[in-house]
């Protein structure tokens, strides 16, 4: 069965914890204790095994491992970061400002490309494991200007998130593949092809790969449904995960 990255690492994580990588006193066989789970593809024949399984059983483990990639992040090592004072000097290739989701992936993809990055971002450098689940409190630490954001004439207010991941640390992960139809209408209003090609269908595909956005284990709540309902009394149709 096809896993996720996310739930294919969740997963080389948990049969690890039951064959880890041993050391050896002089007179052991090497090759016996040293080789742990991830090295000998457990994973891949846990996950052949998952096809054969009654699809319940299935859908459980898969929640299972959703929750351990979870813990697995809570307990992620920090990124490291510094803080710069008002003479630093620094040279890169790219600077890359904010750490949002525009900010992250173009960072992401030039130092996979080579490039050297930094990226600088305004927001505090606060990450899972630093989270205690108070709403509150995380509307404080997390969102610009502790979710008190508006227009100067405070007749629109603004929700956005700031910090490392800028608005992706606190959104609600809904996801919506472009459909096609709004794809076309960009096109068209911009005189730019590329939104109807390939490139951006790839495109798409690459971040609901790395997301892992699907359908398999939650019932949209209805205030991730009603986008999806608008588009459809509208008549269009879209998908909602
Ligand atoms: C509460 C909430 C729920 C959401 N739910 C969803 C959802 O379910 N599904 C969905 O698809 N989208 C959702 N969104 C929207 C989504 O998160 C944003 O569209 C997305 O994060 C925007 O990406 P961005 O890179 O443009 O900006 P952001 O993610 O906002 O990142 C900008 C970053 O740049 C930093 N920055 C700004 N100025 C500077 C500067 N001068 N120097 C250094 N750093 C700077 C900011 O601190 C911030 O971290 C939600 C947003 C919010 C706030």
């Amino acid at each position: 069965m096809n896993l996720s990255i996310r739930e294919t690492e969740a997963l080389d994580a948990l049969c690890d914890a039951f064959v880890p990588s041993l050391a050896f006193e002089k007179d052991e066989d090497p090759a016996l204790f040293s080789m742990s789970a991830r090295d000998l593809g457990v994973a891949a024949l846990v996950a052949e095994a998952l096809e054969r399984i009654e699809p319940a059983k299935r859908d459980a483990f898969r929640l299972f491992l959703k929750l351990l990639e979870i813990n697995q992040k809570a307990s992620a090592p920090r990124i490291p970061l510094s803080k710069p004072g008002p003479e630093t000097e620094i040279e890169c290739d790219v600077c890359v400002v904010g750490s949002g989701a525009a900010g992250s992936v173009v960072a992401a993809e030039l130092a996979a490309n080579g490039q050297n990055v930094i990226v600088v971002e305004a927001g505090s450098g606060l990450s899972a494991g630093d989270f205690d689940q108070h709403e509150l409190i995380g509307m404080h630490r997390l969102f610009r200007e502790a979710g008190l954001s508006g227009t100067r004439d405070l007749s629109v207010s603004i929700l956005a998130g700031t910090g490392l991941g800028g608005g992706t640390t606190v959104n609600w992960q809904s996801c919506f593949r472009t459909p096609d139809d709004v794809r076309e209408e960009w096109a068209e209003l911009s005189g730019c092809s590329f939104f109807t090609g390939d490139s951006f269908t790839e495109s798409l595909d690459a971040v609901w790969g790395r997301i892992g956005a699907s359908t398999d284990e939650s019932e949209a709540v209805h205030r991730a449904k009603a986008p999806a309902d608008g588009r459809q009394s509208n008549g269009r149709r879209g998908s909602l995960r």
